[in-house]
């Protein structure tokens, strides 16, 4: 290393022409076809967020203006006369550099006014560049605002700002708008390549496009960046050097987080949260990073390896691909989801790991969410215009009952196409306010059970697990959980649960108040007057306690009309 004092990247490699400039060739184009044909405008407004290149940009143009080396404006200036060194030095007499945010008075807006009237020392132009004019106070815009009505023919000012909206749309009106882009990640990496080559130093392509992807189109904060890693690495920068450098979680944390959601492996995936949390990395940065991780698999996934898409590493890609392939699209654009909402909702770093957390567990835990994508996916693949028969909605559930010990002893009592259930369908249509009791009282039991899966699916599916007893006068309503229905009264037991559950029964009956529930203990469960050919109910509505054929009856908003058991050669007539 030299003995030279060190200069930032940034100062070092800033852009002397029109095409060092990075990413913002919409801009450099009109500049230079304005001077090439002399119409240059008095004043010109540049717009864009920070260490984009706004002030870099106003500095070329003063050069390309008061280049000694041609006879007028220029589009190249020569960088070697008086003008062109002393302006990128920042030194030159007639370029003045204002900064809006500690010269916004009126008074300070009047001194422009006074000084603009004296012809350029040594240039043809005198060029004024105010930064972060958003800043300067009423008066001095409206100070402003006369200097640039009737400008002396030598004056140019160059307006930047990062707010565009905070200037009066009388100052707006008189100059002439740029907008400054936020510049790509592949620029970004291209801009970075040249800088480690200037300096004669090496870096991985990841890491690279690790600093890009951090500095989020920020050419400065990306120079930075890379200043820091100068210092920190000496001659190679590594993919894992700009993790260390910036505190960022290591991106294999990320592969072993979907590798353990796949598997689903919660406790790694605590473990994982826990490391980042006890390293003291910002959760809400290594959410964002899920974030772009899920994104990108659900990018290879519907897209393919499309680097214009994607902008990673070779070995990234095809880390995606072997990931990306055991997800359903449902799936990832629901994870998606829930991982932007997490960004939005983050404030302290515990509700940050607390929603965190809840999250990747119900992502892996709740498997209906799973099961139900990939029978979705599958009717999306079955395709044939789309439509599906109501009578599929049960098909995908048969193969999934585990029970197969218990299988179904014979075709449903009811032919095919009997569709809604016998004696429902006299009271079915919608959730009227019934009186519960009678001699129908298994019938309407059914219509609630359907009811409450319709309202929340979870107490649906325990109170399928329950039979009414007896319906008391007093609005008393007595249940009974089938023997070994542990989890129901479990269910059942916690309190707002019990509360979800009278609320339901208050708003579906006009003579419930309360319930008791029982857990049955005998093999023979529900009081079921005069039905004496029960077994194939219970079977269904066994059936629909499981976990996930009732999301798929919920989510198809469907019943179970029939079980055919999966080797088929029973004497089960085929559905429709
Ligand atoms: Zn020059």
């Amino acid at each position: 290393m030299s003995s030279q004092p060190y200069v930032a990247i940034a100062r070092k490699w800033r852009p002397q022409t029109f095409d060092e400039v990075v990413g913002q060739d919409h801009i450099t184009r009109t500049l230079k076809n304005a001077l090439q044909s002399g119409r240059i405008h008095h004043a010109f407004l540049f717009i864009g967020s920070r260490g984009i290149g706004k002030t870099t940009t106003a500095r070329i143009l003063a050069k390309a203006l008061n280049c000694t080396a041609h006879d007028g404006p220029t589009v190249s200036p020569c960088g070697e006369c008086d003008n062109c060194q002393s302006i990128a030095q920042g030194t030159n007499i007639d370029v003045i550099e204002i900064d809006g945010a500690s010269n916004n008075s009126v008074e300070d807006v009047r001194e422009i006014r006074e000084t603009v009237r004296m012809v350029p020392s040594s240039s043809r132009y005198k060029i004024y560049i105010i930064d972060e004019v958003h800043q300067l106070s009423l008066a001095a815009f409206n100070a402003l605002l006369k200097t640039l009505e009737e400008p002396p023919p030598h004056a140019i000012f160059v307006l930047a700002t990062t707010e565009a909206h905070k200037i009066p749309a009388t100052v707006i009106s008189r100059c002439q708008r740029y907008d400054f882009r936020r510049v790509t990640i592949h620029n970004l990496v291209e801009l970075l390549q040249t800088i480690v080559a200037k300096e004669g130093l090496t870096a991985t392509d990841d890491a690279l496009y690790a600093i890009a992807r951090v500095a989020e189109g920020g050419v400065r904060d990306a120079e930075s960046i890379l200043d820091k890693l100068i210092t920190y690495s000496e001659t190679t920068i590594s993919f894992e050097d700009v993790f260390d450098v910036l505190g960022l979680v290591p991106w294999k944390a990320f592969h072993d987080i979907c590798d353990a959601m796949l598997q689903g492996d919660i406790t790694s995936q605590l473990e994982i949260v826990d490391d980042v949390a006890a390293t003291g990395k910002d959760l809400s940065q290594f959410v964002e990073d899920l974030l772009r991780y899920f994104r990108n698999l659900l990018v290879y996934r519907t897209a393919g390896a499309r680097q214009s898409l994607l902008r990673l590493p070779e070995a990234e890609m095809e880390a995606l691909a072997i990931r990306a392939k055991k997800f359903p699209v449902v799936k990832l654009i629901r994870l998606i989801e829930s991982f932007s909402d997490l960004c939005n909702n983050f404030d302290s770093q515990l509700a940050q790991r607390t929603a965190l957390e809840a999250m990747l567990i119900r992502s892996t835990k709740v498997d209906v969410d799973i099961s139900l994508d990939s029978v979705m996916e599958k009717l999306i693949h079955l395709g044939a215009g789309g439509i599906l028969p109501a009578s599929a909605a049960s098909a995908p559930a048969a193969p999934a009952s585990p029970p197969a010990e218990r299988k179904a002893p014979r075709p449903p009592e009811n032919p095919p196409e009997a569709e809604p259930p016998r004696g429902a369908s006299t009271v079915r249509p919608t959730a009227k306010r019934m009186t519960l009791g009678g001699d129908s009282l298994v019938d309407q039991w059914r219509m609630l059970v359907h009811e409450a899966g319709q309202s929340a699916l979870s107490l649906g599916i325990w109170l399928g697990r329950a039979h009414p007893v007896s319906v008391e006068d007093t609005g008393l309503l007595e249940l009974e959980l089938e023997p070994g229905a542990v989890q129901a009264q479990a269910f059942f037991e916690e309190k707002e649960n019990h509360a979800q559950l009278e609320a339901f029964l208050q708003k579906h009956t006009d003579n419930i108040r309360q319930v008791r529930l029982s857990l049955a203990q005998a093999k023979k469960k529900s009081v079921a007057p005069q039905r004496q050919a029960e077994e194939p109910e219970g079977h269904i509505a066994q059936l629909a306690t499981d976990e996930c054929i009732a999301a798929v009856l919920d989510q198809f908003k469907g019943r179970i009309v029939q079980i055919i058991p999966q080797d088929g050669a029973e004497n089960a007539s085929p559905p429709n």
